[in-house]
């Protein structure tokens, strides 16, 4: 049955993970969801944007990583909220289902930014892991779990505007070659639309079948 009712779920925290990152934490309130799916996040003023789920479906709580956007109506808005507030969100919707309905095919996570989102979702949720991951970041520090997620598959970080010891230095397309390629497998881009792009095409030229590579855009440009 789909859920069409929009529920209110109570600020238990905004942690800000740096000047313009942060994690919105809210009470689930039994709400259904499967990892991948969005949900509008409403202002007092009905204005609303998508954010992707990056809880785990077993979770008690409601996670959201948002990227505070310069001028913009809803993530600044979200930013300034306490615990305690209360935000309407729509009911979860969404097409994009990491490494799921596709029986037993390896398949890769890519992506940029508050784009790890969906793949923190399916991390928490399932135990089968992807064949690896490769995430592109601005700065290490903007690098959410990467620990946790290095642990559970293998994961590439690409750091492109500063240097840092471990990580490549540039962006997360340069690490393309690394992806295992076979017409079997799935890939999974989410993000920043030049990248998304930039991917799929990389892709389609070696052969991937279209309908293996998988895109959920965040950001244009
Ligand atoms: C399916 C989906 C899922 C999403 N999930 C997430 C998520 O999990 N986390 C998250 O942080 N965001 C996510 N987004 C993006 C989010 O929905 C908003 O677009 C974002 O938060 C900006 O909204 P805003 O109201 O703050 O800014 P707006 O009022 O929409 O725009 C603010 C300003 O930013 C400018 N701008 C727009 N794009 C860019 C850019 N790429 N770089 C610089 N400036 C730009 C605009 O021109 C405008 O001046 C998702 C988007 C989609 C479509």
């Amino acid at each position: 049955m789909i859920n069409l009712e929009y529920t209110e779920h109570l600020v238990i925290t905004v942690k800000m993970i740096n000047s313009d990152l942060f994690e919105l934490v809210l009470e689930r309130n039994g709400l259904v969801f499967t990892p991948g799916d969005c949900a509008a996040i409403y202002t007092a003023d009905d204005k609303s944007r998508p954010y992707s789920i990056a809880s785990g479906s077993d979770e008690t709580e409601l996670r959201f990583l948002i990227r505070k956007m310069e001028g913009g109506e809803v993530s600044p808005w979200l930013k300034d909220r306490h615990p305690g507030d209360t935000l309407r969100i729509s009911p979860p919707f969404g097409w994009f289902r990491p490494g799921q309905d596709i029986g037993e095919a390896p398949f890769c996570f890519i992506a940029t930014g508050t784009g790890i989102a969906p793949f923190l979702s399916y991390q928490k949720t399932f135990k089968n892991p992807p064949a690896c991951c490769l995430y592109g970041v601005r700065h290490e520090a903007d690098a959410i779990a990467y620990a946790s997620l290095h642990n559970y598959c293998p994961t590439q970080l690409a750091v492109s505007r500063e240097e840092t010891a471990m990580h490549h230095h540039g962006r997360v397309t340069d690490l393309l070659d690394r992806l295992p390629l076979d017409p079997q497998n799935h890939y999974y881009c989410c993000g920043l639309e030049s990248m998304v792009n930039e991917v799929g095409a990389w892709l389609e030229e070696r052969g991937i079948p279209l309908m293996k590579i998988h895109r959920e855009v965040f950001f244009h440009g």
